[in-house]
């Protein structure tokens, strides 16, 4: 017999989220970590994410925040085309890969490429899960559960705000 026990006061502390307040507004262009085709790893302090990311992005990527289900722009949107990490630019998932799913927020079973994400134990919350970060910049992206669909049956479950959606006529449709 085996019975978990959780410190609930051993978990690590989460950073404090900025007041709403911060007058920070950046735009992509302002960014010069963002791009779409350097896969160099980031290393770049939260200080400096805060000041080139809108205040959004940098709650969601650098707070571990997330966004109100059913409120994203992505949880139900089915264009064809790529998902990029809105801090880095690093490419995440296709649109091959996303699915419906009643949770509301954008839902896929598989990452672009195996090291295009990354994964930590997430204790918070008194709950058990799994972290998603971006595989480049390891801003936080979503958590990862084991009720998706075949043929992984995973489900990424993912942060709107934090993705940027570029379509692809090439992709294949579903
Ligand atoms: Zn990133």
């Amino acid at each position: 017999m085996f019975l978990a026990c959780i410190g609930v006061a051993s978990c690590q502390t989460q950073p404090a989220a900025p007041k709403a307040e911060a007058k920070l507004v950046g735009a992509k262009g302002q960014n010069p970590y963002y791009s779409r085709t350097d896969t160099t790893k980031l290393h770049v302090s939260n200080a400096e994410w805060k000041k080139v990311l809108p205040e959004s992005v940098y709650l969601i990527a650098r707070t571990k925040s997330t966004e109100r289900a059913f409120t994203g722009k992505y949880w139900d949107f089915e264009g064809i085309g790529t998902y990029f990490c809105a801090a880095c630019g690093n490419a995440l998932f296709r649109s091959d890969s996303k699915f419906a799913s009643s949770c509301g927020w954008p839902s896929f079973f598989e990452a672009l490429r195996p090291n295009a994400v990354k994964y930590e134990s997430d204790n918070t919350y008194g709950m058990v899960r799994t972290e998603v970060l971006c595989g480049r910049c390891e801003g936080h992206l979503g958590h990862i559960f084991d009720d998706g669909p075949e043929p992984t049956g995973k489900r990424f479950c993912m942060n709107s705000i934090v993705l940027d959606f570029e379509p692809d006529p090439t992709l294949k449709s579903k």
